[in-house]
C-alpha cells in the first residue's frame, strides 16, 4: 500500500474518474483563476458526496469524506478549499433538513440531480471579525425578506449555483439572531466582484459577492440558536465539525503531494523520508479518529468538536514542519526547476487562515477544559 493509495482508492470509488481528469493538468493550471478543477469535480458527481443516499445523495461517512479530500487536496490545492466549502454547506442542509419543513430536502435532491454547486460566504473581509457576526441584515419587508451587503473571499464565486450566507435577522422583539440565507446565484442583485489579488489558491474562485436589494422567499432565511455569548448550538457544532475536518484533511493532501514527490525522488535519506510520513500521516490519524467518532456518535457535541479543532492545530503545525523538510530535501536544484515544491508548500499553509483562527480560539480552549461550555467568538 504506496503512500495515499488508500485516500485515493476513496476517491475513484466515490468519484470515478475525477483523480485521472485533475492528473491530465499540469498544477499551475489547476490553480489559477479558471481552473478547469471545478468544472471536472461537478462532471464527476462531486455535489452529491454528502447528500444522505435516501436523497439521491453519495452519502459518504466523515471517514471516507477526509480521506476523499486528502486525496483531492493532493491534486488540486484550490479545488480541495472550493469543495470544502460546498460539502460544509451540504452538511448544514443535512443537518437543518432534520429538524426543518422538508423543502430542505427537496433542495438536497436538486442538488444532486442538478449538480448544484453551494458557495458559503461567512467572512465580509476585516481581519477580526467574527465569522458569527455578519454585518449583513436581513429585514422582513411585506411577505419577503431583503438582504443588503457582501461576501468576501467566498470560493466558487464564479461557478456557484446557490450561495449559503451568514446574516443578522431581526427578530419581531428587537432581538437579533445568526441565520442562514440560502440565495440563488441568479437572483436579482446578485453579482461577483475581483477580491482573490494572490496566485496562491487562485483556482478557488474566492471573489466578492455582493447582494443589493436581494430579496427572498421566508423560507430561504434559515435562523440559528447562536446568540451574543457565542455558545454554538447542534447546526453549528455540525457544521464546524465537517469545516475543520474538511480543511484539514484537504491542506494535509497537499504537504502530501510535497512529500510524494521527495519520496518519488528517493534521494533524501531514509530517516528523512520516513519521517515526513509519520508526521503528515499522525496528523491525518488524528483527523481520521475524530471522523471515526462522528460515524459512531449519533450526538455530535462539543467534546467532538474540541477534538477537531485539536485535530486541525495540529494538522497546520506538522504541515509547517513538513513542507520546510521537504523543501529542504528536495534540494535547490528542484527549487530552481520549479516552482511546484513552493507552491505546494505556500499553499498548505493556507490552512492557518480559516475560522477559528488559533490566537482566536486560545482562551475560549482553555475555558472549555476547564469545564465551560465552548465559546467560538
Ligand atoms: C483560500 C481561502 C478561501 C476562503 N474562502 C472563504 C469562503 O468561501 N467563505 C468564507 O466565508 N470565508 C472564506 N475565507 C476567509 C476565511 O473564512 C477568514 O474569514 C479570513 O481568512 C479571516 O481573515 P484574517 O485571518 O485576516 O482574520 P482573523 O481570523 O480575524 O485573524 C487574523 C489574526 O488575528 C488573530 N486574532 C483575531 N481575533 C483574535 C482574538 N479575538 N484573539 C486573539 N487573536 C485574534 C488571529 O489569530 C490571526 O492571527 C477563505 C480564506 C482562504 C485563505
Amino acid at each position: 500500500m504506496a503512500f495515499l493509495d488508500t485516500e485515493r482508492a476513496v476517491l475513484e470509488a466515490l468519484l470515478p474518474g475525477l483523480d485521472a481528469a485533475l492528473a491530465r493538468h499540469p498544477l499551475a493550471e489547476l490553480e489559477q483563476p479558471g481552473s478547469p478543477a471545478v468544472a471536472a469535480f461537478r462532471e464527476a458527481g462531486g455535489a452529491a458526496l454528502l447528500v444522505p443516499r435516501q436523497n439521491t445523495g453519495i452519502g459518504a461517512d466523515p471517514l471516507q469524506a477526509v480521506r476523499l479530500q486528502r486525496a483531492v487536496g493532493a491534486r488540486c490545492p484550490s479545488l480541495a478549499v472550493a469543495t470544502t466549502m460546498h460539502h460544509f454547506s451540504v452538511a448544514s442542509l443535512v443537518e437543518t433538513a432534520k429538524h426543518g419543513a422538508g423543502f430542505e430536502w427537496m433542495l438536497l435532491e436538486a442538488v444532486v440531480g442538478k449538480r448544484m454547486l453551494l458557495a458559503s460566504g461567512f467572512a465580509e473581509g476585516h481581519t477580526g471579525q467574527s465569522i458569527l457576526r455578519p454585518s449583513i441584515r436581513a429585514e422582513r419587508r411585506g411577505g419577503e425578506v431583503v438582504l443588503n451587503g457582501s461576501k468576501k473571499p467566498c470560493s466558487l464565486a464564479h461557478s456557484m449555483d446557490l450561495l449559503t450566507a451568514s446574516v443578522l435577522m431581526a427578530d419581531d422583539d428587537g432581538t437579533e439572531r445568526l441565520a442562514v440565507a440560502i440565495v440563488p446565484a441568479e437572483t436579482e442583485g446578485v453579482s461577483v466582484r475581483p477580491f482573490w489579488r494572490s496566485t496562491v489558491l487562485a483556482g478557488a474562485e474566492s471573489e466578492e459577492v455582493v447582494l443589493a436589494d436581494v430579496r427572498l422567499d421566508p423560507q430561504m432565511v434559515v435562523l440559528t440558536d447562536v446568540t451574543a455569548d457565542a455558545v454554538l448550538d447542534s447546526l453549528h457544532v455540525a457544521g464546524f465539525l465537517w469545516f475543520e475536518l474538511l480543511m484539514s484533511a484537504g491542506y494535509l493532501g497537499t504537504a502530501s503531494a510535497l512529500v510524494e514527490r521527495v519520496l518519488r525522488a528517493g534521494r533524501a535519506p531514509a530517516a528523512v523520508r520516513a519521517a515526513l510520513v509519520t508526521d503528515l500521516d499522525a496528523a491525518m490519524l488524528a483527523v481520521e479518529a475524530v471522523a471515526r467518532s462522528m460515524r459512531e456518535t449519533p450526538d455530535w457535541g462539543e467534546e467532538l468538536l474540541v477534538g477537531a479543532l485539536t485535530a486541525r492545530y495540529a494538522a497546520q503545525d506538522a504541515i509547517a514542519r513538513t513542507t520546510a523538510a521537504a523543501q529542504e530535501a528536495l534540494g535547490g536544484m528542484a527549487f530552481i526547476g520549479s516552482d511546484e515544491g513552493a507552491y505546494l508548500a505556500s499553499a498548505s499553509a493556507g490552512l492557518a487562515f480559516h475560522p477559528p483562527s488559533r490566537g482566536r480560539m486560545a482562551e475560549p480552549l482553555c475555558a472549555a477544559l476547564d469545564g465551560e461550555p465552548l465559546r467560538v467568538g
